[in-house]
């Protein structure tokens, strides 16, 4: 039985490994030019990848050697676990997944062409949050506001047709919807998250009104309006995502005459995560027609990692980059000597929690200083006022990952009901952000997660929770030194406990491997809400 799944692992290797590559540069190339040429190519990549997962035959044979009990070295009980569940995500009409990826890149383009008019100018998603976080005139945000909500008509339909055709795939291989398929493929017990997201539900909601508090009598000063008047706009950012500046520090001021780019280079290279094979493959500043967001990614599983960004010099971009050449560096650094099925994140969450441990340095007093680019005096005076903002951050975060992570739930679960008003109720209930006046709008289908990253949102919020608790392990266990910067202990660890391992354990035994525990909230609530 070994004998044969070896076979089947160099069957699957032998076509897997070019269309993935070939996919993820299409994809690459689509999100950079924006043009209709290109993504028509990556819509065929991406089908010609997923293709292999539809093979019954072969997912006959997986079925058999996994039921058989008899594959009992660790990697290939891992592979075949890995494989097993990617091939009944493919045990679906071809036809049918043909017809999901091409409405994902309709959508995907739609997304990609939008500017939000205002006053008959077009804007970028970077000048609307720009807007939104300068302007003190409640006209101008509320146009702002209501010009980037444009999009949310342009594809709400096209999102719930999405839904209906994702939830169709899901109920064909025996699952109750697409949001419980998502989550067990991944190796994840839907029950299981839904506990983690009551736990910090709980953990964070009495911290949340009393800074919810602080946070509206700060606002109803800057726009002289009353607390009771407050709207979505008034809140500095599009979807209340990130803390509003209500602390004094001004993070950007710091960043204005530096380079991130520079700056990301210098850092990891000091850790001992050398990062100038990722930048030098990266596509890094804003252009017509490109994608507006970031993202990292593993074009090939052998090395050329790239990241695409569109960075300006602000604090910002700066946490991005750090961000997603945190992504990076989980991939690049990776055992080249694993089989390809391995040379990946032990789950998604995992590499958005490195991810995050090196984002929340952008803001970090003592890493600006260690970086130079704050001196001692400014580190010490901004430290307290830093500390909070990072945890008014976090806890404004984590009710925004609780909206999402519910929505999209309680969505695939009931596509059909009122998600105009489903939107709202969660807002309302988890953000504490009232409804706009007889306001009935699809601003749900404004996230652009919603609609092409679905039932993933929830691992940013697992992320930051890992984050935490290896920020706390490291600190304690490896190095002194708070902000890493030019501790190669720090990398040698995480390349021996965490990327060299790929995903060659379940990720929980990855975590209880690298930090003597299994995934625990308790590190985050000791860090941010205590
Ligand atoms: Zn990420």
């Amino acid at each position: 039985m070994e004998n044969r799944m070896k076979e089947f692992i160099s069957s699957y290797e032998s076509k897997v490994i070019p269309l993935y590559r070939e996919s993820n540069l299409a994809s690459w190339n689509a999100n950079i030019s924006g043009t209709t040429q290109d993504w028509a190519k990556s819509e065929k990549a991406s089908f010609d990848l997923a293709k292999i997962y539809t093979d019954s035959i072969a997912f006959k044979e997986l079925n058999e050697l996994k039921k058989s009990g008899l594959i009992k070295d660790s990697l290939l009980t891992r592979q075949l676990d890995l494989l097993y569940n990617a091939y009944l995500g493919g045990q679906v009409d071809p036809a049918l997944i043909a017809e999901q990826i091409k409405m994902e890149t309709d959508i995907s383009k739609k997304y990609s062409n939008f500017r939000a008019k205002i006053n008959g100018k077009d804007l970028s998603d970077n000048q609307v949050e720009d807007i939104l976080k300068n302007s003190t005139v409640s006209k101008e945000l509320q146009a702002a506001w209501e010009g980037h909500k444009m999009i949310g008509p342009v594809v709400s339909e096209d999102i719930i047709k999405l839904v209906k055709q994702r939830n169709t795939i899901a109920r064909k291989i025996g699952f109750n919807n697409y949001h419980e398929m998502s989550l067990k493929l991944s190796g994840q017990d839907p029950a299981e998250v839904t506990a983690i997201f009551d736990e910090l539900d709980n953990l964070t909601r009495d911290n949340f009104i009393q800074l919810k508090r602080e946070i509206d009598s700060y606002f109803a000063k800057r726009y002289k309006i009353k607390t009771s008047e407050l709207r979505p706009w008034h809140y500095q950012n599009r979807y209340f995502q990130e803390a509003p500046q209500i602390y004094s520090v001004d993070f950007d001021k710091y960043y204005e005459k530096q380079d991130p780019v520079k700056l990301v280079a210098k850092f990891y290279d000091g850790i001992g995560l050398n990062v100038d094979a990722i930048l030098a493959r990266s596509d890094l500043y804003e252009k017509p027609g490109k994608n507006q967001h970031a993202f990292s990614t593993d074009i090939d599983r052998s090395g050329d990692i790239r990241t695409l960004d569109n960075v300006r010099p602000d604090s910002y971009w700066m946490n991005t980059l750090l961000h997603e050449l945190g992504h990076g560096v989980y991939s690049f650094y990776c055992d080249k000597n694993l089989p390809f099925t391995l040379r990946d994140a032990a789950h998604t969450f995992t590499t958005e929690a490195i991810a995050n441990l090196f984002g929340r340095f952008a803001t970090n007093p003592q890493w600006m200083l260690n970086m130079g680019i704050i001196d001692a005096k400014e580190s010490e005076k901004i430290a307290d006022e830093s500390r909070k903002a990072l945890r008014l951050q976090m806890l404004v975060f984590s009710r925004w990952a609780q909206v999402m992570y519910r929505f999209e739930k309680s969505m695939y679960e009931n596509p059909g009901q009122d998600l105009n008003q489903l939107w709202w109720n969660t807002v309302e209930k988890y953000q504490m952000v009232p409804k706009p006046e007889g306001r009935n709008m699809p601003d749900w289908a404004t996230k652009i997660h919603i609609a092409l990253y679905p039932c993933y949102y929830h691992n940013y919020l697992l992320g930051e929770l890992l984050a935490s608790q290896w920020y706390s392990y490291i600190t304690t266990n490896i190095t002194k030194n708070q902000s890493f910067v030019g501790d190669t202990a720090v990398g040698n660890y995480l390349k021996e406990k965490v990327f060299m391992p790929g995903s060659r354990y379940y990720w929980n035994d990855m975590i209880e491997k690298a930090t003597g525990e299994k995934l625990t909230a308790k590190y985050y609530a000791k860090q941010f809400v205590q």
